[in-house]
C-alpha cells in the first residue's frame, strides 16, 4: 500500500500559538493550577499532555477559586464570559486565536450597523457560543437551509444580512447558506476578509487535492474537532472514502483491504508526533 501525506496538515499557527502560552504560563507558576475554560484545543492528547502538567480544564467559572488563573482558549469566550471572570477576581490569560478575535470584531461592526447576522457555523462549538455572545439578539447560527428560513421569518422585513462564519467550517457550507439566503430575498453583505481562516482553507485544499489520487483517506482528529470533521467531508465531496481517527491505535478496527493508494492527514490540533506513528504503523503492517 502506497501512503501520500497531504501538505500542509496538521496543527495550525493559533493551535501552536495557544499552547505555547498554556506551556509558559504553567512553567512561569510552577505548582500552581492553570484553569482552563473548556479544551484548549479540540484534541484529547494534547488536553491529556496539558494536564498531567498542572492544567485543569472546567466549563464553568464558578468552578475556579477567587483569585484563580484562568486561560481562555483559542476558540475564544463570550464577553459575559469576560465580565464574569473579572467579577470573579480571576487572572485572565487569553489564548484566543487572532482569527477567531477577528469574527468577533465583524459581529461587532454588523451589529452596529443595526443588520441581523447569519453565523454561518456549528451550533454549540465553542468559538460559534463565543461569537454569538457578541450580539445574542442580532445574530443566528445558520448551520443547515432550515436555519436560513428561521432567520428569514426573525427579519421578515430586512434586506441585507451580515454573513459571519465559524473559522474551520468548509467553504462549500459557506456557499450553500449564503445562496439560500439570498433565494430568500436578503443580499449577504460578506466581511472584507473571509472568516475561515487560511490555515483551514490550505488543509482543505491539500485533502481535495489528495483524495483525487487516493482510493482511502485517513483523517487523524478528535471527534469534536471541527476542522478534522471537515477534512473527511471534503475528501468525502471529491469522491473518495474517508475515515477520521482519533488515534493511531484506531487503525486496528480498521479494514484497508483492497487499498492501494491511502491518504493521511490530519486537523488543526493533531499534534505532528501522532501522524508520523500512525504513519510508521502503516508503513510496518503494525496495527
Ligand atoms: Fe486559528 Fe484557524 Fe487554527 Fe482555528 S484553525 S486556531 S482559527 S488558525
Amino acid at each position: 500500500m502506497k501512503i501520500l501525506v497531504a501538505e500542509p496538515h496538521g496543527m495550525c499557527s493559533g493551535v501552536a500559538r495557544a499552547l505555547r502560552i498554556a506551556e509558559e504560563t504553567l512553567a512561569g507558576h510552577p505548582g500552581e493550577t492553570l484553569w482552563c475554560f473548556h479544551e484548549l484545543v479540540h484534541n484529547e492528547h494534547v488536553v491529556a499532555r496539558l494536564r498531567a502538567r498542572g492544567a485543569r480544564f472546567v466549563d464553568d467559572l464558578a468552578a475556579v477559586p477567587p483569585g484563580g488563573r484562568v486561560l481562555f482558549s483559542a476558540h475564544g469566550v463570550a464577553p459575559g464570559v469576560r465580565r464574569l471572570a473579572e467579577a470573579r477576581g480571576l487572572e485572565v490569560v487569553d489564548a484566543t486565536c487572532p482569527f477567531v478575535a477577528k469574527v468577533h470584531r465583524e459581529a461587532l461592526a454588523f451589529a452596529a450597523r443595526g443588520l441581523p447576522i447569519a453565523l454561518v457555523g456549528h451550533k454549540g462549538h465553542d468559538e460559534v457560543v463565543g461569537v454569538l455572545g457578541e450580539a445574542p439578539e442580532r445574530i443566528r447560527v445558520v448551520e443547515t437551509a432550515a436555519d436560513v428560513a428561521a432567520l428569514r421569518e426573525a427579519w421578515p422585513d430586512a434586506r441585507e444580512v451580515g454573513v459571519l462564519s465559524q473559522t474551520t467550517v468548509s467553504r462549500e457550507m459557506v456557499a450553500a447558506r449564503v445562496g439560500e439566503l439570498r433565494a430568500a430575498g436578503l443580499e449577504p453583505v460578506l466581511p472584507d476578509a473571509r472568516d475561515i481562516c487560511t490555515a483551514t482553507c490550505q488543509r482543505q485544499d491539500a485533502v481535495r487535492a489528495l483524495a483525487a489520487r487516493c482510493d482511502r483517506i485517513l483523517v487523524l482528529g478528535s471527534r469534536n474537532s471541527s476542522n478534522s470533521l471537515r477534512l473527511a467531508e471534503v475528501a468525502r465531496g471529491a469522491g473518495t472514502p474517508a475515515d477520521l481517527v482519533a488515534s493511531p491505535d484506531d487503525l486496528a478496527s480498521l479494514d484497508l483491504g483492497g487499498v492501494s493508494v491511502l491518504g493521511l492527514t490530519s486537523g488543526a490540533s493533531t499534534p505532528e508526533d501522532l501522524l508520523q506513528t500512525l504513519r510508521r504503523r502503516l508503513e510496518s503492517g503494525a496495527r
